[in-house]
């Protein structure tokens, strides 16, 4: 093969030609000052808001305060590793996090680095952990349900998927209890589980891991771990960084639950964050912007339109309050984001009522409409029920002498009160949880005297599951309850408390 020269002269004017270089200019600096892992820094050209900065020694920072002539930073590691009059640039880029499905059954940092000893993880996509929140445009309704397997969260306030839902209760109430069943409930599904920790112990997230490993829900699950012992920007980043790895999988159109547990912790870390770099406090001394801290978090999570791949992410954020104070200042900013709030009690929680929910003040504004049929049809009338239950609770206390009308509420009540309690780690299928509550809410219990009906709710279920296996999958298959499998329960139901309770049905017949 031959080639004259002009020929290769045009190949290399092609091949220079083709050469892209572009250099990049960075600001850089000097850092003036640094206590408690708050740098101030100075000659930093160009910085932005959010901004991810570089020190010497792979030391980084967050850039929060952008001012005319210095810039005030966290930094998320080596914290004693910065001086004075060290060099400081610019990146160009924002905090980002490996996101996918390398991740799926790993405990990460917020910066998405393995803590479980295991092996490093090698991601081939990262993103930004801050985002923007999908627009109105590209959302849909919230439209298919999102078991927990929780019976009185099931029927009482039920959640979507897309929809951000509160746990909210004093410390010891069972909000995490509440999260850690959703995420096992999962298990058989082809929902994906994100727990994030904000701020906890690190033997109490060590436990939730063995807990998820046990119940072989680790598989789908992710774990993004911020311990009391981290800095207060690790604290901070957590919740973004597993928001930023849900919505990797969300715009594959697949469905993810994340738990942030708890932006309680969350809001004091950022506080104490705000407070080192200076910025003015506001009411109980949290900065002016805590609104935004957490509404642009709990916006991200959606139910994205078909177009857009039909994804959802659904949150439950966890707020423990004091003393019961749901009117405090971020419990009331984080009820008035959200879709709908748990509320639970520590005066039920230690009178035996477990799950602590209190049904007055627990709602859920969307999830309704993700109900399906049969469910809607039995639990329909619970919440009014158990609402009648509470008041008459309170009069009948005054007055031993009851009418019969009376007796009958206040029996019927507590019969509802005792089948909504649950163990932990015993989630029901919506057909199990529909056979329960059909035979409690048509008064087929009404032999079994009521401190003993949670007692023997388990004998029931099993007895649905056994004899009434096909009556199940019908209900499960159909989403609503007909003739024949109201029928088929009401059987069941019956021939299991005759045997349990043979003089009281005999009583009862007669
Ligand atoms: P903290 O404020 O410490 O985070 P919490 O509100 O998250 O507490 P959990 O840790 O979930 O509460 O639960 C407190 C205790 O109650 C745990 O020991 C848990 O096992 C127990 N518990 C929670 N729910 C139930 C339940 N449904 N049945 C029996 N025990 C439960
Ligand atoms: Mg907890």
């Amino acid at each position: 093969m031959s080639m004259d020269a002009r020929a290769i002269g045009a190949q290399i004017t092609q091949r220079i030609g083709s050469f892209l270089y572009s250099p990049t200019v960075r600001g850089a600096g000097r850092v003036i000052s640094v206590s408690d892992g708050i740098v101030q820094a100075s000659g930093l050209k160009g910085c932005r808001y959010n901004e991810l900065l570089q020190f010497e020694d792979d030391v980084y920072g967050i850039a929060l305060n952008v001012e005319d002539n210095k810039v005030g930073a966290v930094l998320l590691n080596g914290l004693d590793m910065v001086r004075a009059g060290e060099r400081v640039c610019c990146t160009g880029r924002v905090v980002e996090v490996p996101v996918g499905d390398v991740l799926l059954g790993r405990v990460v940092n917020p910066l998405g680095q393995a803590i479980d000893g295991g092996r490093e993880i090698a991601a081939q996509d990262y993103r930004p952990v801050e985002s923007e929140a999908p627009a109105i445009i590209d959302r849909e309704p919230v439209n298919r349900p999102l078991p927990t397997g929780i019976m009185a969260v099931d029927a009482i306030v039920p959640i979507g998927r897309g929809q951000r839902e509160l746990i909210i209760g004093d410390r010891q109430t069972g909000k995490t209890a509440i999260a850690i069943d959703a995420i096992i409930n999962q298990r058989d599904t082809d929902i994906l589980c994100i727990y994030v920790a904000i701020g906890q112990k690190a033997s109490s997230i060590a436990q939730t891991v063995q807990t998820l490993e046990h119940y072989q829900a680790m598989e789908h699950t992710i774990v993004v771990a911020a311990t009391a012992s981290d800095c207060a920007a690790m604290q901070y980043i957590a919740p973004y960084a597993g928001c930023a790895m849900a919505e990797h999988f969300m715009h594959q159109g697949r469905d993810v639950l994340i738990v942030y547990d708890d932006l309680s912790k969350h809001a004091v870390a950022y506080r104490a964050m705000s407070l080192l770099l200076r910025r003015p406090p506001g009411r109980e001394a949290y900065p002016g912007d805590v609104f935004y801290l957490h509404s642009r978090l709990l916006e991200r999570a959606a139910h994205l339109s078909q177009e857009r791949g039909g994804g959802s992410i659904t949150a439950l954020p966890i707020i423990e309050t004091m003393a019961g104070d749901i009117s405090a200042y971020i419990p009331t900013n984080v009820i008035s984001i959200t879709d709908g709030q748990i509320f639970l009690e520590s005066e039920l929680f230690h009178s035996g009522v477990r799950p602590a929910i209190n049904v007055g003040l627990s709602v859920s504004r969307v999830g309704g409409s993700a109900q399906t049929k049969a469910m809607r049809e039995v639990a329909g009338h619970l919440r009014l029920d158990l609402a009648q239950y509470r008041e008459l609770v309170v009069f009948s206390r005054f007055d031993s002498d009851l009418d019969k009308n009376t007796k009958e509420v206040l029996e019927r009540g507590e019969r509802l009160t005792e089948i909504l309690k649950q163990g932990q780690f015993q989630p029901m299928t919506m057909a199990e949880q529909t056979a329960l509550l059909y035979a409690a809410t048509q008064n087929l219990l009404r032999a079994v005297p009521p401190a003993q009906v949670s007692g023997f709710a388990p004998v029931l279920l099993a007895a649905f599951r056994e004899q009434g296996r096909w009556v199940l999958d019908r209900i499960t298959q159909q989403g609503a309850l007909d003739d024949v499998s109201r029928e088929n329960l009401a059987r069941i139901a019956k021939d299991t408390v005759e045997t349990a309770y043979p003089q009281a049905s005999d009583g009862e017949a007669k």
